[in-house]
């Protein structure tokens, strides 16, 4: 499929991609491929005082209605995921099979917000005073503001709205400035999702706002929108975070992690070979659950790094619309920076660097593909506390679980961690109360990639915030507490006595 053909078959008009300030190049050569416009400050406040507008007719609309409208959005989804998955690819880099699975992540999370749609469930709560109930309300919140990160273009968007929208709000959607073109095209998917739907639904029910960093601040900063779901680095978080709490608003931070495997002396080490590769070099090491350490048993160690690094030698790098390649580059010349700097710095700390250089350059000469890079950390105890979006993998050999889980767990971030071990012990000690402390922990596979079904996000830097599965869904409502009265008293609660009766 060539651009022309992604952009028919995704209804991307010149009008939408070309004219514009914001111009957006394609990883894969460095070109150009859009320019896009930009919303200024006037264009952002009308997108919020709309999105008002329709939060006001959209939460009278029956949750199971509401999602109809998200059944429908799903199915546009399987009609267009070759050419959105493409797209991804085009945009942000990621080879064609990881697009296409990015696009079955939206479909998947529509098809758990149809069936949660109809699972909205309060509580009912046991009144100590008597003729009395409570009951627990979920009610919709307003505007939810949606921030994404470039190497998820599409998938996060749907998380959220998705639910979002479900539970009865709109949604405005600031998408990284590195990937405007697939936020303008699921757009559209939803806009012919919404005329399907009908009349009952109302016009900018979900907006997207395009433009660099200052975009996201002013929808950060509006006491309009109720809650904030960012996703980004933990730099950018430490700062909406903080924001969004000066406000008394509510925010969902989903930011970097530092993902770890340890792999036992009784590993399955076929499983955990394909668990570390994958995780480590897939989609050129720009996920934020990439495995970015681990720790090996020295009994295991020189097989399975022996086999990692034979590995490495062979993956095949390149275009990643051609089915062939397993790696594309990366996003851009900052990545690249990035990367050679850390490589620089775990060499002058003792590591032993294999990989990690540019390559392909006399054929694209703008755009940036390395070697994934492995680092023996040979003899070390410390750690490496930072998250660097790049295919850098640290190996640390260990002699005593508890001491690789406690180094494991030694840093900033706590997205996610696995252990690859066939000893029961082990794999019920990693996920127990003193085992691992992030928000995944896995046994026998690795840290890249979650289930919509489970809840995703992770804790300390990584932010604490849940989205997606299980139930993520509470933070797009408010709670409510009712206690009715079905008696002619007006008994007080505690049993506070208040006589009026002489007056
Ligand atoms: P980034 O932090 O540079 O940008 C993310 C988004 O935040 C962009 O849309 C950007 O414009 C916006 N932004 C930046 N500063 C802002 C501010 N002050 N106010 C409002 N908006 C602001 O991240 P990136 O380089 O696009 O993505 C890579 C990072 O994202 C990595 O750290 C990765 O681990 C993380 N990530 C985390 C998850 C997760 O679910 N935990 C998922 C994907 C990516």
């Amino acid at each position: 499929m060539n651009i022309k053909d992604i952009f028919e078959q995704l209804d991307l008009r010149d009008s939408d991609v070309q004219g514009g300030e914001l111009a957006v190049h394609s990883p894969i050569d460095g070109a150009q491929i859009a320019a896009v416009k930009v919303d200024s400050k006037e264009q952002i406040d009308t997108k919020i005082n709309n999105a008002q507008t329709a939060f006001k007719q959209w939460r009278n609309i029956p949750a199971p209605r509401r999602g109809e409208l998200v059944r429908l959005l799903g199915n546009l989804l399987r009609e267009k995921k070759e050419a959105l998955g493409a797209l991804v690819s085009l945009e942000c880099g990621k080879i064609y099979q990881e697009g296409l699975g990015e696009v079955q992540e939206m479909i998947d999370i529509c098809d758990f917000a149809v069936g949660q749609a109809r699972q909205l469930y309060g509580l009912t709560i046991v009144s100590e005073r008597p003729s009395h109930k409570m009951r627990e309300y979920w009610q919709p919140m307003g505007p939810i503001g949606v921030i994404s990160a470039f190497n998820f273009p599409v998938a996060v968007w749907s998380w959220n709205t998705a639910l979002a929208i479900i539970c009865g709000n709109s949604v405005i959607w600031k998408p990284s400035e590195k990937t405007p073109l697939t936020a303008i095209a699921c757009q559209k998917i939803f806009e012919q999702a919404l005329t399907q739907f009908g009349s009952d639904a109302p016009d900018n029910l979900m907006q997207v706002l395009i433009g660099e960093r200052e975009v996201g601040e002013q929808l950060v900063a509006s006491t309009k929108v109720p809650v904030i779901s960012a996703t980004g680095s933990s730099a950018m978080g430490r700062i909406v975070g903080t924001q969004v709490a000066q406000r008394f608003g509510r925010s969902l931070l989903e930011l970097g992690g530092n993902n770890a495997i340890i792999v036992a002396p009784s590993a399955d080490l076929s499983i955990a070979f394909q668990g570390i590769f994958f995780g480590a070099v897939g989609t050129c090491g720009q996920r934020c659950t990439s495995t970015r350490r681990i720790f090996v048993h020295a009994d295991v160690y020189d097989e399975l790094i022996g086999k990692l690094k034979h590995a490495y030698g062979q993956v095949k790098i390149g275009d990643p619309l051609d089915e062939n390649v397993l790696v594309g580059p990366l996003i851009d010349q900052d990545a690249y920076n990035n990367m050679q700097d850390a490589l620089i710095i775990a060499a002058r700390n003792g590591g032993e660097v294999v990989g990690g250089e540019r390559i392909l350059q006399d054929q694209y000469p703008e755009a940036y593909y390395v070697k994934p890079a492995l680092v023996e950390m040979l003899g070390r105890v410390d750690n490496v506390q930072e998250e660097t979006f790049a295919p850098i993998l640290y190996v640390f050999k260990y002699t005593d679980l508890e001491e690789a889980i406690e180094r494991q767990n030694d840093v900033p971030q706590g997205l996610s961690s696995a252990i690859f071990t066939t000893n029961v012990l082990e794999a019920e000690h990693f996920t127990c109360e003193s085992g691992s402390d992030c928000g995944i922990a896995n046994v026998n596979i690795g840290t890249s990639g979650a289930e919509i079904g489970g809840a995703f996000g992770g804790e300390k830097e990584t932010g604490g915030g849940r989205e997606s599965g299980s139930d993520a869904w509470k933070v797009y409502m408010r709670r409510m507490t009712s206690t009715l009265n079905y008696s002619k008293e007006l008994p007080l609660a505690q049993g506070i006595k208040f006589d009026f009766s002489d007056l």
